[in-house]
């Protein structure tokens, strides 16, 4: 099918990640005006809440939906679509990349974006407000309208009530759609006014292959270190981990070496510590490690110290504001973690190293 030049120029969204191609046929099919997709982080709700999003705004007669190519498609890719609303916290636009700005042009929040502050990790009631008002519009297409909140428990208890009689009765012809990783984190009067729809982990050969067509090398050992979800591999990618780092890591936590987590975010380091003090208990225990290859783990491990440093990273991870971050800190967490390994000499890769430096 020949195409004039500039139509081929106009990309449509990216490419659907593939496990989410059978998730959007059954929420497309749901009648509900409000969604909750939910599921575990890194597996794409986000991408899945756009594609729905597209799917409802496609203006395409007839074929596969969204098409990709119609002017109502064409406007989401370049996120000026003015029916499409998505709500995010600041702190996750730039992650989450060009679409999540996908109708800031139309809001009316010059101010709060002139804000020299840290970026909120919250979806502000006056956000919320200002995207009720806007449902309350006419669409400019003639498609209805969509509002994206992700994830829906960065909305604060305010927040949410603002959003509740939206939620239960919208205006004619608007959809709305909410992610978030777990249900019983909202309130039960957000969740009871959605139908949900679960989206699972893929299972590996496909995210394995779509791994590798993103050109991701050590796809099966990153894989393993996202705990399966294949945009957390990428997010572990981003800070700088690709699979020989990741296996080092042991090593070099047994020897105190906190050179390893060089310009990591304090979340990043007690993300990867919690996994590496879970599978030293589960191979203590005599069960296979989920997050780190086998031959990656040095031996030699105290039982109650690890528990013991899993307490102090659960502390850690429950402060929600860290300093990005705090050499310090990271220092003393992975000094716990070498403090695991005083019974007995690690084995493997750290094995020699750790002795010679006694
Ligand atoms: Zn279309």
């Amino acid at each position: 099918r020949a195409r004039r030049d500039g139509a081929a120029r106009v990309s449509a969204a990216p490419p659907l990640l593939p496990w989410l191609a059978a998730p959007l046929e059954r929420a497309a099919a749901l009648r509900a005006h409000a969604l909750l997709i939910h599921g575990p982080e890194g597996v794409g709700q986000f991408e899945l809440a756009l594609a729905l999003a597209q799917h409802g705004l496609c203006e395409a007669e007839s074929g596969p939906r969204p098409c990709g190519q119609c002017a109502g498609c064409r406007l989401l890719a370049s996120r000026a679509h003015p029916d499409l609303r998505v709500l995010v916290p600041a702190a996750l636009r730039d992650a989450l990349g060009a679409a999540a700005a996908a109708g800031d042009d139309e809001a009316d929040d010059g101010a709060v974006k002139a804000t020299k502050a840290k970026p909120s990790r919250d979806i502000r009631v006056d956000e919320v407000r200002q995207a009720i008002d806007w449902t309350r519009t006419t669409a400019t297409r003639g498609r209805g309208k969509v509002l994206v909140l992700h994830p829906a428990q960065a909305m604060n208890a305010v927040a949410a009530n603002a959003l509740l009689k939206t939620l239960e009765e919208p205006p004619a012809g608007v959809r709305l759609l909410l992610t978030c990783a777990d249900p019983d984190a909202l309130l039960p009067t957000i969740r009871s006014r959605c139908q949900r729809v679960a989206l699972a982990l893929p299972a590996r050969d496909a995210a394995l292959a779509w791994l590798q067509s993103q050109g991701v090398a050590g796809a099966d050992v990153l894989l393993a270190a996202a705990g399966g979800r294949p945009q957390e591999v990428l997010a572990l990618r981003a800070d700088g981990f690709d699979a020989e780092r990741w296996q080092r890591v042991p090593g070099a936590v047994a020897h105190g070496d906190a050179g390893v987590f060089a310009g990591c975010s304090v979340e990043r380091v007690v993300d990867v510590l919690h996994k590496l003090a879970h599978d030293l208990l589960v191979v203590g225990a005599g069960a296979a490690p989920h997050f780190f290859p086998a031959d990656s783990l040095p031996g030699g491990a105290s039982m109650p110290a690890l528990t013991a440093w899993t307490k102090t990273l659960q502390r850690v991870a429950r402060h929600a504001e860290h300093p990005w971050h705090a050499p310090l800190l990271i220092e003393s967490l992975v000094a716990q973690g070498r403090g695991c390994f005083t019974t007995s000499a690690p084995r493997g890769r750290a094995g020699t190293a750790t002795l010679a430096a006694r």
